[in-house]
């Protein structure tokens, strides 16, 4: 973790397979620092991690093979921030339909997914999609081969949801906690304005770290010092 709060957050992006140059330059336009993260010793050094889009069973298959499943799940169950965006929706649902039998993901969101929902005669398609907590005119959503999310639990929040058409109110967009997922790219297109939700998200996670740190009786904690918390 890196340890000044004001210096831009690390954000990795989990670079087994799919688009991770385009989440790394997106990134990198929504202020953070951004690399990419392979092994267990780099997912440690992270302040927050992407999960791209892809093919979520071979990226599975990858994270098992390279010793990064658990270690991935160990993470976000530790409350490391992360968005995923469509592959990687996938990959933190804790349940998906229309997945091999054996297709694990890290799971942490409390949504079931539906891979590749929207059907061949769409396979891909673009719309414009509202998004809670993002400011200004909706995001141009690109689908390519795309989930959506048919239920959430209770903690979780629905961000979007496709408008007109024949996926018509069909959940892409979700947000529980620290995690975050679309089922669409938004690193494709150009505009920085979910990854920088996210980016938001992960110094908020580092100032409420930094803060319990200081209450933990840390450097910066000293007696007298209980009252004066904002
Ligand atoms: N259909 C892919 C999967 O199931 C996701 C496609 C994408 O990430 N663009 O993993």
């Amino acid at each position: 973790m890196s340890t000044a709060v004001s210096s831009p957050p690390v954000i990795g992006v989990l670079a087994l397979q799919g688009d991770v140059r385009e989440h790394v330059a997106a990134l990198r336009a929504a202020g953070a620092e951004a690399r990419p993260v392979r092994r267990p010793e780099e997912l440690a050094e992270v302040d927050g991690l992407v999960i791209p889009g892809g093919e979520s069973t071979t990226m599975a298959k990858l994270a098992a093979r390279f010793g990064m499943l658990e270690p991935l799940r160990a993470a976000v169950r530790g409350g490391l921030p992360a968005y995923g965006s469509c592959a990687g929706m996938i990959m933190l649902a804790d349940s998906v339909l229309d997945a091999p039998a054996d297709q694990e993901t890290i799971g942490g969101l409390d949504v079931t997914v539906r891979r590749n929902a929207f059907g061949r005669q769409v396979d891909s398609f673009e719309s414009a999609v509202r998004l809670v907590g993002v400011p200004g005119p909706p995001v141009h959503a690109v689908f390519i081969r795309a989930p959506w999310v048919e239920e959430v639990g209770p903690g979780v929040e629905v961000l979007g949801r496709v408008e007109g058409g024949p996926a018509d109110g069909k959940i892409v967009a979700v947000r529980q906690g620290r995690l975050v997922a679309t089922s669409f790219h938004p690193e494709l297109t150009g505009d920085p304005r979910v990854h920088a939700l996210f980016v938001e998200l992960v110094r908020e996670a580092m100032a409420d770290g930094a803060r319990d740190h200081a209450r933990g009786g840390g450097a910066g904690a000293g007696v007298g010092d209980e009252g004066g918390q904002p």
